[in-house]
This record gives structure tokens, C-alpha cells and sequence, in this order.
């Protein structure tokens, strides 16, 4: 995706172009703050219908009216599926989402978190204050390197989860969706370990979802792609990639530990309830077709 912020007739607008030939147009009320870093230039802007958005060269990654949809489910669902997580690995998320909701889980004893861009979560924790709301936690510690780097050098079976919380497949995070990464995250991950990854929509990068698909399937047990509904994605929607390293062991905890949950956080909870997790791996037709399934 590409996009870019402009004036027209008095008013301010972000347009965001995807590969193909669609743009989506938002009006703004105001731009907050603007730095471009070594990595990818940052903006915060306020929007009249979907509040204040973090926009990373152009594209939206994060707004307040939506960030629960994506965060809950991208955290929970291998958390709830996990026989018992101690230690996460999150790449990329330095907006602090995915963070803010993996503390809900007491049994998470240690949250690392590899975000490239330094000025990413500086500039959340001022702008977006409930989203970075985890990460003076002592569970939780911050590195600022590139996350392929990192997961290559970790010892092997260090995590019980890795959570893929990336930007689009260009700049920085090009390599966070490629056969190399996905086996070091493979390696770093204990024998009942989960990996989740931000795999794009079927609309605007087929070819993504379906690569991530097929190089999960050549290592885990179980694979599959669960959707989520997140307007201000093109295309209104995203997807996830879970892989298990062992699909049987989930079985019998998997219903107490879900009910557990959501009696414990569901008033904390925007988008994901019971049913959303017993319906999540439920896939529309043409996303089989594309998969081949
Ligand atoms: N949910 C969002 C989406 O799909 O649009 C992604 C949220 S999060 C803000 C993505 C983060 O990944 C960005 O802050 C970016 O700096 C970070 N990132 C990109 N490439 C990375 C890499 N190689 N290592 C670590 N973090 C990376």
C-alpha cells in the first residue's frame, strides 16, 4: 500500500493506493505529529469517522475506532489454544496492542518485544495512551532491532508463542514474511509452541496469504488462516495465520480455559466473545478456493 496525506479545497485528506488500482480516502481533522525515521516515515492524524489513526509510510496500521478487533484476536486466539504460555515473542506491534492484551493472561510471565522503529512506540505512548498501555509492565521488555535478526540469534525452544505483528510486506517488514524467518520463528518456539502472523487480505495481497499458507503448512501440524473484520484494512478485512507444532495436545483444556477467560475479561473485550472464538476458523468460499482447499 501506498498513500499520501493532501489539501483539497480546504479540506485535509489521507488517500491510501493499493497495488491494484483502488484507493480509499479518509478525511481528516487535523495532523498530530510527523517524523520521518530511518526506517519509515510516521504520522498521527485524527479522522472524523475512525479517530485518531498512526499511519506508517502512508498506510493505516493502527486506529482507535477499530485496533480492538485486530489486537484481540491476534493475541487471545493462541493464547486460548497454548496448553500453558509462559513466554511470547511479539515482532513488530510497537503500537502496543497486541502487548496491552496479552497481559490479561496471568500464566504470561514474559512478553519480549522486537520493534525495529524506536519512534513508534515513543510516539504511541503519547498519542495513542490506552492502545500503549502495557509497556511499563515488568512482564513486558522492549527491544528496538530488526526482528529477523533477533529470532535468528534466540536459543531454540525459548518461547511458547511468536506473534507476528507486522506492517505490510515492503520496507522493513519484507522480510518478516519469508521462509527464512518463519523457520527461525519455528526453531525458537517450545514443542506445543504457536505462531501467529498478520497475513494480508485475500483482495489486496492474494499471493501473500497464500505463500504464508504454504510455508506454515511445510512445518507445522495444524495450519489455518482465521479472519478478522478491520475497516480501515483494505478491503475491511485481514487475516491470521496460526500454526501449532502439536495439534492434539489443545484438545482437552481448550473449552475450560476459554469460559475461564472470557468470564474473567469479556467487559474488557470489544470483538472477540465465545462465539467469535468457536466460529474462527469458519472460512468463506472464495478464500478456500484461493488456498485450494
Ligand atoms: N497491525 C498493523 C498492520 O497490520 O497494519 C501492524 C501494526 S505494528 C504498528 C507494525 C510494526 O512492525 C511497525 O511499527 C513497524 O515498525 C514494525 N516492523 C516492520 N518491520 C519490522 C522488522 N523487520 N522487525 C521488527 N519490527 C518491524
Amino acid at each position: 500500500m501506498q498513500g499520501s496525506i493532501t489539501y483539497e479545497k480546504d479540506s485535509l485528506y489521507l488517500e491510501e493506493i493499493g497495488p491494484g488500482h483502488t484507493s480509499v480516502r479518509y478525511k481528516l481533522k487535523e495532523i498530530l505529529f510527523s517524523k520521518q525515521t530511518p526506517f519509515q516515515l510516521i504520522e498521527v492524524v485524527d479522522s472524523y469517522d475512525y479517530g485518531r489513526m498512526l499511519v506508517l509510510d502512508g498506510c493505516v496500521n493502527v486506529c482507535e475506532r477499530d485496533e480492538a478487533n485486530y489486537h484481540e484476536m491476534i493475541a487471545h486466539i493462541p493464547v486460548l489454544l497454548h496448553p500453558q504460555p509462559e513466554s511470547v515473542l511479539v515482532i513488530g506491534g510497537g503500537d502496543g496492542g497486541t502487548v496491552r492484551e496479552l497481559l490479561k493472561h496471568e500464566g504470561i510471565r514474559r512478553i519480549d518485544l522486537v520493534e525495529i522503529d524506536a519512534a513508534v512506540t515513543e510516539c504511541c505512548k503519547d498519542f495513542f495512551p490506552e492502545i500503549a498501555a502495557g509497556f511499563n509492565d515488568p512482564r513486558v521488555q522492549v527491544f528496538n532491532e530488526d526482528g529477523i535478526a533477533f529470532a535468528e540469534r534466540s536459543p531454540s525452544s525459548e518461547y511458547s508463542l511468536v506473534i507476528i505483528d507486522s506492517s505490510d510486506p515492503v520496507g522493513p517488514a519484507e522480510g518478516l514474511f519469508t521462509e527464512a524467518f518463519y523457520r527461525s520463528c519455528h526453531r525458537i518456539l517450545d514443542d506445543t509452541g504457536i505462531v501467529v502472523a498478520q497475513s494480508e487480505s485475500p483482495y489486496v495481497y492474494p499471493d501473500i496469504l497464500k505463500q504464508v499458507y504454504t510455508l506454515f503448512g511445510n512445518m507445522y501440524a495444524e495450519v489455518n488462516p482465521y479472519r478478522i473484520s478491520v475497516p480501515t484494512y483494505p478491503s475491511g478485512q485481514i487475516y491470521i495465520m496460526i500454526g501449532l507444532k502439536d495439534a492434539a495436545v489443545r484438545e482437552d483444556f481448550e473449552k475450560a480455559r476459554v469460559l475461564n477467560f472470557f468470564s474473567n475479561y469479556g467487559d474488557t473485550l470489544k470483538y472477540i466473545t465465545p462465539d467469535v472464538f468457536t466460529g474462527k476458523y469458519f472460512l468463506p468460499g472464495d478464500v478456500k478456493g484461493l488456498l485450494g482447499e
